[in-house]
């Protein structure tokens, strides 16, 4: 007797359908992803990549969503939405960061796990990308209330996430102190700790080291550069003071309450001073008060989005008054205004480069865990800054050889390092 075999009677037909009417990935969909999905493919395109490992390498490999309830301070229990997304498993072991923030849902943390794989492949860092987070706003917490937050996430991704397996990183209000409550719940016992200003820093430092490159390369001083930067949070606070400190000019930045500009250059010091003591830049006394959307206008050398996903779109692109672009946020241009700032000659420095200084040292991190033995904190930031300034000479090179913007030429590289071990390992 024949036995029927799976797929038939109607069921290909309605797979086919659905794949077709859900590609990209209607699971994912949000804006992120599409912006996500759209550079990969436009990488893919021009590698000639095989279809099968587009479909491999376009929808993320593993997801877990989860509601838990915590109990807040005044007793009241909430229930929050907690998300995990391994992008791909043919690199290793995952990794990426973990944020706190009222925009968190699967279709984001998708993207994030993508450029997350492409950003450690241009790194030369052997993981996939995840990414996770819980939907909530981290300002309403009492610490407390944060800490049992962060501890039951950790908790509850504990099927997916794991020392060998998914390691995280730092993103919106998850700095050191927040992953060793992570790392604490995932080994079950204290782990190694090598100190967490390295880390807290990594991400403003990551773009300054990027940005000295970048200008290195253009024969272009750091000195009297007049810079803005959108987001005075943990990597836009740390960029600032670090660029002030190497004689550039700040003269302007801006947070959620606004932002504040002084064409002079304002002292980032006491701005910081500031923020430390109220918050937010809002009331800064020594500069004059411009909207949230008029900073990214402000005339400058180089501006800086710290901020948010898709700050820079169509509508703002062509008032942009710069001449590079420093993504040291996740996704901060949106694809139509990709197109415009190569079309008004501003150069792009991608975010899976400028962005990428918070996992490189979290990976620094990890493996003196692995290793149980402490780097020096300036053999960290040596690190960090000799593996960005390789990535961005490769990323250069690939874009002279090519004749493709940066932001393409870094992710042909990465593609291609993901694409062929994905073509090894067809079983993962
Ligand atoms: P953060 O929460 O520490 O700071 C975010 C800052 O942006 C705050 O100053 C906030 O007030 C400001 N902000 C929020 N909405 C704004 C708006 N509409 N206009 C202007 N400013 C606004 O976050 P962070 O960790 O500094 O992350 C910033 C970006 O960098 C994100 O895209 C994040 O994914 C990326 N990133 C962070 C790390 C890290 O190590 N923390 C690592 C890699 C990438």
């Amino acid at each position: 007797m024949g036995v029927e075999r799976r797929g038939t009677g109607g069921w290909d037909e309605l797979l086919a359908r659905e794949r077709h009417e859900s590609r990209p990935g209607a699971e994912w969909c949000s804006e992120l992803w599409r912006v996500a999905v759209a550079q990969f493919e436009r990488a893919a395109d021009l590698i000639g990549l095989e279809d099968e490992l587009r479909a491999r390498l376009l929808e993320p490999r593993r997801s877990l969503v989860v509601n838990f309830p915590v109990r807040l301070d005044d007793g009241a229990i909430r229930s929050f939405t907690g998300y995990r997304v391994q992008h791909t498993l043919v690199m290793g072991p995952t990794k990426g960061g973990i944020r706190f923030a009222p925009g968190v849902s699967l279709g984001e943390c998708a993207a994030l796990a993508m450029w997350m794989t492409f950003k450690c492949a241009l790194l030369g860092l052997p993981v996939g990308g995840a990414a996770g987070g819980v939907r909530c706003d981290p300002h309403r917490f009492s610490e407390d209330e944060l800490e049992r937050v962060t501890r039951r996430y950790a908790a509850e991704m504990s099927p997916i996430i794991g020392t060998d397996r998914d390691v995280p990183a730092p993103d919106m209000a998850i700095g050191a102190r927040e992953l060793a409550w992570v790392m604490e719940i995932m080994a079950g016992e204290p782990i190694a700790f090598s100190g967490g200003t390295a880390l807290t820093r990594a991400g403003g430092l990551g773009a300054v080291y990027t940005l000295e490159a970048v200008l290195e390369y253009l024969r272009e001083p750091i000195e009297g550069k007049r810079v803005v930067v959108q987001g005075f949070g943990a990597v836009g606070s740390v960029a600032a003071q670090e660029l002030a400190l190497r004689g550039a000019q700040i003269v302007g930045v801006s947070d959620v309450t606004g932002g504040i500009i002084n064409p002079a250059g304002l002292d980032v010091a006491d701005v910081a001073a500031h923020v430390a003591e109220n918050r937010f830049l809002r009331g800064y006394p020594d500069a004059d008060a411009v909207s949230r959307s008029e900073i990214l206008t402000t005339p400058c050398d180089v501006l800086i989005p710290a901020a948010l996903e898709q700050q820079i779109t169509e509508h703002n692109a062509p008032d942009l008054e710069c001449a590079i672009v420093l993504e040291a946020a996740n996704g901060p241009t949106s694809i139509e205004a990709d197109a415009i700032l190569a079309e008004r000659g501003i150069r792009v420095v991608p975010d899976v480069l400028a962005d990428s200084g918070g996992v490189a040292v979290s990976y620094f991190d990890w493996m003196q865990d692995q290793q149980k033995f402490i780097w020096d904190p300036q053999d960290v930031a040596d690190r960090l800054r000799s593996q960005l300034r390789g990535s961005f000479a490769q990323v250069i090179g690939t874009a002279e050889r090519r004749e493709l913007d940066w932001r393409s030429a870094a992710q042909v590289i990465a593609v291609e390092r993901v694409a062929e071990a994905a073509r090894e390992r067809v079983n993962v």
